[in-house]
C-alpha cells in the first residue's frame, strides 16, 4: 500500500507542474544523482533561426532557402520551422509532393517532381551527394535537388535562460554526473556543453545510438543512484522508457515522449528537475 504522505507529495508537486505518473517514480527521484539531457527543446529553446545561407555559385540564395523551405513544408522538426520562417516567397504547395523523414538526418521531398534532400552530412552520404563541410559554429542544412549540391543554410538555436541554474540546482542537490544526448553536430554540442559545465557530451547520435549509450550510462552507474533522462521529442520515447526515470517537457514534448514519460514538467522548465527532487526526498523523509 502507498503511505498516505505520497498523495500529499504528489499534490504538491502537481501545484509547481510537475506531474508524477506514480508514487513509485518519488523514491527513485529522490535517488537520482545521474541526469541524462536530450539537447534541442530541453536545454535549449528549441526554436532555430537561420544564421547564414551559403549557396554554391550559380545558385541564388532565395532559392536555396526556398527549396529548402519547400522540402521541409510538412516537417514538424523545429529546424524545418526556421527554413519555412525564412522564406520571404509564398511557398506554393502544389509544387510538393510525397516526402519521406529520415530521424536524425533530415528530410527527403519530391518538389517539382525532383528529390529533394535537406539535412545534414549523413543525410548528404546517403543521398550519394558530396558537399562542402563548412567552417561555422552551428547547424548545417545541406541542401541537395537531384543529386546535385545546392548549397547549405546554417540555423541555430539558444540555451533556455533557466538552464544554467538549473543544472547549479542539481549539482547542489548530489547529482554527481550531467550528461548531454544529441543528433547534432559535435560543434555546436561541445559550445552548449561547455557554456553549462555540462560532464558528458555524445553528439551526432541517431536515436538507436541514444538509446545504446542510455544502457551503458544505466550499466556503468549501477549502484550510485538512478539515472534520470529529460527530453522531449519523438525519439526520446525510447530513452525516457529505459532510464529509472524518464522526465517529458510537457508543453513543447511530443505525445510519445509525455506517453513514454515517468514525469511530466508542464512548463518545460529544466529547473524543475531539481525541485521535484528536493520535493521527493522531503516527501520521503516524512514517510521514514
Ligand atoms: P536532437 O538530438 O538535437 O533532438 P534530432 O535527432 O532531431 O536532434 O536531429 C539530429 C540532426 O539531424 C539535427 O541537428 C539536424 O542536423 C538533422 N535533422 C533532423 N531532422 C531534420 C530536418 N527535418 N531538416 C533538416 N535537418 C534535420
Ligand atoms: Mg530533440
Amino acid at each position: 500500500s502507498v503511505p498516505l504522505t505520497f498523495f500529499a507529495g504528489i499534490g504538491g508537486a502537481s501545484r509547481r507542474g510537475i506531474l508524477f505518473k506514480g508514487s513509485n517514480y518519488i523514491e527513485a527521484l529522490a535517488r537520482v544523482r545521474t541526469v541524462v539531457f536530450d539537447k534541442t527543446g530541453t536545454l535549449t529553446n528549441g526554436s532555430f533561426t537561420v544564421t547564414g545561407v551559403y549557396p554554391v555559385e550559380g545558385v541564388e540564395e532565395e532559392t536555396l532557402v526556398e527549396t529548402a523551405a519547400l522540402a521541409e513544408i510538412y516537417s514538424d522538426h523545429p529546424v524545418a520551422a526556421a527554413l519555412r520562417g525564412a522564406c520571404r516567397q509564398k511557398t506554393d504547395k502544389s509544387r510538393v509532393g510525397g516526402a519521406e523523414n529520415f530521424a536524425g538526418e533530415g528530410i527527403m521531398t519530391y518538389v517539382d517532381g525532383k528529390p529533394v534532400y535537406a539535412g545534414n552530412d549523413r543525410l548528404m552520404e546517403r543521398a550519394g551527394v558530396s558537399f562542402v563541410a563548412p567552417a561555422v559554429v552551428g547547424t548545417v542544412v545541406h541542401v541537395a535537388s537531384e543529386g546535385k549540391y545546392l548549397g547549405h543554410v546554417v540555423v541555430s538555436d539558444t540555451v533556455k535562460p533557466q538552464t544554467a541554474e538549473a543544472l547549479s540546482a542539481l549539482r547542489r542537490a548530489g547529482v554527481e554526473q550531467t550528461v548531454m544526448l544529441t543528433g547534432d553536430r559535435s560543434d555546436v554540442a561541445e559550445s552548449v556543453a561547455h557554456e553549462l559545465g555540462i560532464d558528458e557530451v555524445h553528439a551526432g547520435l541517431l536515436p538507436d545510438g541514444k538509446v545504446q549509450l542510455m544502457e551503458d550510462i544505466i550499466r556503468r552507474r549501477r549502484g550510485q543512484g538512478t539515472v534520470a533522462f529529460v527530453g522531449d521529442g519523438i525519439n526520446d520515447a525510447p530513452v525516457l522508457k529505459l532510464s529509472d526515470v524518464g522526465i517529458a517537457m510537457g508543453a513543447a514534448g511530443s505525445d510519445a515522449a509525455i506517453e513514454a514519460a515517468d514525469v511530466v514538467l508542464m512548463d518545460d522548465n529544466p529547473a524543475k528537475v531539481a525541485q521535484g527532487m528536493s520535493i521527493a526526498r522531503r516527501t520521503l523523509s516524512i514517510v521514514k
